[in-house]
């Protein structure tokens, strides 16, 4: 059997091109020499996968930034602003991803989105009345030709048509319609050009089939690809879909003048019941056997029983996704070879492909008993008390009382806070002297004693500072914490730490997400005590400050022994008890964030209660059910869009909830009057993606336009997000403007 993959990480094993981009950014190095370390990244990828035994190599995965962003570079979809800076092709690819601010110009970023389900974000393109779409382009056509010079023969990728075209944005009065034709006879001349190159064959990836598509975007999709397909110039044209079934599209895709067909065993549950239905003999099957998301290692009897299952004629073995979603491999990790052991990063990965391929084609009985031996190894141990509660949980285990609006009157009298009480979400600025001191700690250059002074002279100038601006329910900043997952892993028994598992999450910046490892509960207090700290160096109350289970669970590397759901309920207890602890402590107000809630909504509607809301919601209440009525329960969530969910957010029963809005205009608000949402709301005023400062009136304008749509009892202000990777100066100038406007509101409405 043939293997590949369908793409490959790009940032290298060492976040080479992260460190050579930034060098490049900062004008360390030229746009040759950048140009050149990309080069030898790619050629060290060709030539790994090689080694690897892998059959089919892809190019063109590889991206600078970003691939959505290579395609609308490829096609021309590059907004008019961008396209009048005199600038070089890197330059202006760059401008679009980061916005361009010198001597040539001024432009905005184009807006980034999270990739499908993922912690991989995307640049939206734009359409534009003028957007002339043609070939711009020759990054898909060099490196197939770099390719080929280094002796390998690869198989190009690229967004397909239909993905891109559903991706992108457009200016009012333009619609994907006014582009079909130029897209395809831009997609043609690509066929053309690589089958001139000597390409025989080309992937189109195209994930967003895997969404619920209705009886239009259905037509618009065979609509190309039939126009599409009907000259492929020689070329073989492989579709190439990831992250759930096709099961809108299967006997579509199936009877299309294709050659082959990508599918998501993983991911796609209903996958392998429409490949039983029938595959033609004369297509070739791509199946996404060994997972691109996780880090576990393949079990190779499960990959077969599927693999056997399969009715197609030829199928070649690949990954569920690219593999760009897991970190490059295991050699540089330090854990015992217990442990590593069933681990399979990238590199790792493709052994996997070719192990299945050799046992397939071979038989290699020893391959599979080692396989085997490993799956039946007690792991770890099963902490069986903890299964017992978790099992034990009912309703009433996360049901608070009494409701809501008793709650709400109880909590007015006993905090006393003015209207529209300001408040900030969390994290302040960790400058280089907050980072060098914790980096200081943890490397045992500086002491326990000397490191908790430092910490507790940040919090005393904090509050200090929030009590002279004026805030009316403060933080302590979060100096303490690295990351608002990490942090709480690390005071969580189940939970390991890599060294090296560095993913990408947008351009060239990666995360390194904790690996759960085994059953999770809580070691010792863990925020206690800088809470309790803060809350006693001010008369105002200080908000506790905790990461909520769903989004622990979401941003770290999940268990596949164990149901997520199940992990999630582990996790939420350990916080559970964190909460009591703050309580007990005398914290009144704890703000349990859920930044990470929306993102993992299923890919389709129809999925999202069942597979996630119906026990995502629920493990959220049971974090804190059980505190007193005048106890007030904040939470946060990133991203407004959850207008589709607004009654399951109102469920999960916080007292108060903050979410970013200023990008979105705030449409959302709307939409909460519209469902009678009860929950008190903190819609952000103030962008805190950006180091601008709001002008002068700016935030006024925003409360104004909230106060017309939410009753002013119900409203806090706030700005959008952490504040944790802004400057101080500008930082403290946006709050001392929020807090400025919220008083001119609040006397507005006496
Ligand atoms: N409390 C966190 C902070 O302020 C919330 C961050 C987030 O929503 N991503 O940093
Ligand atoms: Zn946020």
């Amino acid at each position: 059997m043939a293997t590949t993959v369908i793409g490959f990480p790009r940032l290298g094993e060492f976040r080479e091109l992260k460190f050579s981009t930034e060098a490049y950014f900062r004008g360390e190095i030229s746009e040759t020499a950048l140009l050149e370390a990309a080069k030898q990244l790619r050629r060290k990828h060709w030539n790994l996968l090689k080694t690897a035994g892998i059959t089919e190599l892809p190019s063109n995965d590889f991206s600078h930034y970003d691939t959505v962003l290579d395609t609308a570079f490829l096609l021309n979809v590059v907004p008019k602003a961008v396209h009048e800076l005199d600038l070089t092709d890197l330059e202006r690819y760059f401008a679009l991803a980061r916005g361009y601010q010198g001597e040539k110009g001024d432009v905005r970023a184009l807006p980034m989105k999270k990739w499908f389900n993922t912690n991989y974000h995307y640049i939206v393109p734009k359409f534009e009345k003028d957007t002339q779409v043609r070939l711009a382009s020759n990054k898909i056509f060099d490196e197939f030709a770099e390719a080929q010079a280094l002796g390998f023969h690869t198989r190009p990728t690229l967004v397909g048509p239909f993905t891109f075209l559903q991706l992108a944005d457009y200016e009012e009065g333009t619609s994907p319609a006014d582009f079909l034709e130029s897209i395809i006879a831009a997609y043609q001349t690509v066929f053309e050009k690589l089958a001139d190159l000597g390409a025989e064959s080309l992937q189109l990836e195209e994930p967003i089939l895997v969404k619920d598509l209705s009886a239009q975007e259905k037509a618009l999709f065979l609509n190309i690809y039939e126009r599409l397909l009907a000259d492929k110039k020689g070329l073989a044209i492989l579709v190439q879909t990831y992250f759930g079934d096709v099961r809108d599209v299967y006997t579509d895709l199936i009877n299309l003048p294709i050659d082959a067909l990508g599918l998501d065993f993983i991911e796609g549950k209903k996958t392998l019941e429409l490949v039983s239905t029938g595959f033609p003999s004369d297509k070739i099957l791509y199946a996404g056997i060994v997972n691109g998301k996780n880090i576990w290692r393949n079990n190779y009897e499960q990959s077969l029983a599927i693999l056997e299952k399969i009715p197609a004629k030829t199928v070649v073995l690949t990954t569920s996704c690219s593999l760009l979603h897991v970190p490059f491999s295991t050699e540089n990790e330090e854990f015992e070879a217990t442990i590593l052991q069933h681990f399979a990063f990238a590199v790792e990965k493709l052994a996997e492909l070719r192990d299945l391929d050799t046992i397939v084609t071979k038989g290699a009985p020893d391959i599979l008993a080692k396989n085997k031996a490993l799956f039946e190894l007690e792991r770890v141990e099963k902490n069986t008390d903890l299964a017992r509660r978790i099992a034990g949980l009912t309703e009433a285990d996360s049901t608070r009382l009494p409701a809501f609006a008793e709650r709400e009157v109880i909590q007015a009298k006993q905090l006393n806070l003015p209207a529209l009480p300001t408040t900030t979400i969390g994290s302040f600025p960790q400058t280089a002297e907050v980072r060098a001191t914790r980096l200081a700690f943890r490397k045992g250059e500086i002491s326990a004693q000397d490191y908790d002074n430092f910490l507790a002279q940040q919090i005393d100038d904090w509050i200090g500072w929030q009590e002279e601006v004026g805030f009316d329910v403060l933080v302590h900043g979060e100096f303490e914490r690295n990351d608002m997952v990490e942090y709480f892993g690390q005071n969580l028994s189940g939970y390991l730490f890599s060294k090296n598992g560095w993913v990408q999450s947008y351009g060239m910046r990666g995360v390194k997400p904790p690996i759960i490892w085994s059953d999770i509960y809580r070691l010792q207090p863990i925020t206690v005590k800088w809470s309790s700290y803060a809350q006693s160096q001010t008369e105002k109350p200080v908000k506790g400050m905790l990461t909520g289970p769903v989004t622990i669970l979401n941003w770290s590397f999940p268990r596949e022994d164990l149901s997520i759901k199940e992990s999630t309920l582990q996790i939420a207890l350990a916080i559970k008890e964190e909460v009591l602890d703050l309580e007990a402590a005398g914290i009144k107000i704890i703000q349990i964030d859920e930044a990470a809630l929306r993102e993992k909504l299923p890919l389709r509607k129809s999925d999202w209660y069942e597979d996630y809301l119906d026990w995502a919601i629920p493990a959220f209440r049971l974090v804190h059910s059980t505190v007193a009525p005048d106890t007030q329960i904040h939470t946060h969530m990133c991203y407004s869009e959850f207008t589709d969910i607004i009654p399951a957010i109102d469920s999960m029963d916080a007292d108060v909830i903050s979410f970013e809005a200023s990008r979105s205009n705030l449409v959302i608000l709307d939409e909460l009057k519209a469902q009678n949402f009860q929950t008190q709301v903190g819609p952000g005023v103030y962008d805190i993606h950006s180091p601008r400062v709001p002008a002068n009136g700016e935030i006024d304008r925003t409360i104004e336009t909230i106060l017309a749509k939410v009753p002013s009892h119900k409203v806090w202000i706030n700005p959008d997000c952490g504040l944790k990777t802004r400057g101080i100066k500008e930082t403290r100038e946006s709050l001392v403007r929020l807090v400025e406007a919220a008083k001119t509101a609040r006397r507005g409405l006496q």
